[in-house]
């Protein structure tokens, strides 16, 4: 992120950082797209709420959006739905929070950016498929096999397996 990118997640805070304990106000999202870093998320929406503790601003919301991501069988591109849960603590005064927490200065501003990206990329699973059924690609010509048969041949046995079996056969 260059230092002149405008995130459109970044809130001013301010006015939480000045209120009684306990007050908090509910933001709503309803982004048709958004793009963080090389993540593009569609659309973003959703709700969260910004609650004023003793410790700094905590975030608790939830968010829906849906992620490009390539089906490992099939190597189609979906759109996997995604639910992000936020539930962050921003602690104020920075000074004294715990090691690796977030934090929020004086300025009340923060920037969701990087806490809704990385999020978004742990939704993702390691072996992302299209469908429970996805048919994966022909081991022979490569013909995405949800598209229909490619006609290969099914039974088709390796060669160098087929003169294994026949040497098991000689064994019998
Ligand atoms: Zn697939
Ligand atoms: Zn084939």
């Amino acid at each position: 992120m260059g230092i002149n990118h405008l995130s459109r997640l970044r809130f001013n805070f301010g006015f939480l950082l000045e209120a009684a304990m306990g007050t908090s106000r509910e933001i709503e999202l309803a982004y048709p797209t958004i793009q963080i870093e090389e993540v593009t998320l569609t659309p973003l929406r959703g709700k969260f709420q910004a609650t004023r503790t003793s410790e700094g601003i905590y975030l608790t919301g939830t968010l829906y959006s849906t992620i490009p991501t390539e089906c490992v069988r099939c190597l189609e591109t979906m759109n996997l739905n995604i639910t992000i849960q936020l539930d962050e603590l921003f602690y104020h005064p920075p000074f004294g929070a715990p090691e690796g927490a977030s934090v929020i200065g004086d300025s009340g501003i923060i920037d969701l950016e990087p806490l809704v990206r990385e999020l978004a990329l742990l939704e993702v699973p390691m072996q992302p498929i299209c469908r429970p059924d996805c048919q994966g690609l022909c081991m022979e010509c490569g013909h995405n096999l949800n598209l229909g048969d490619c006609g290969c041949e099914e039974d088709d046995i390796d060669p160098r397996l087929s003169i294994l079996q026949q040497l098991l056969k000689g064994e019998e």
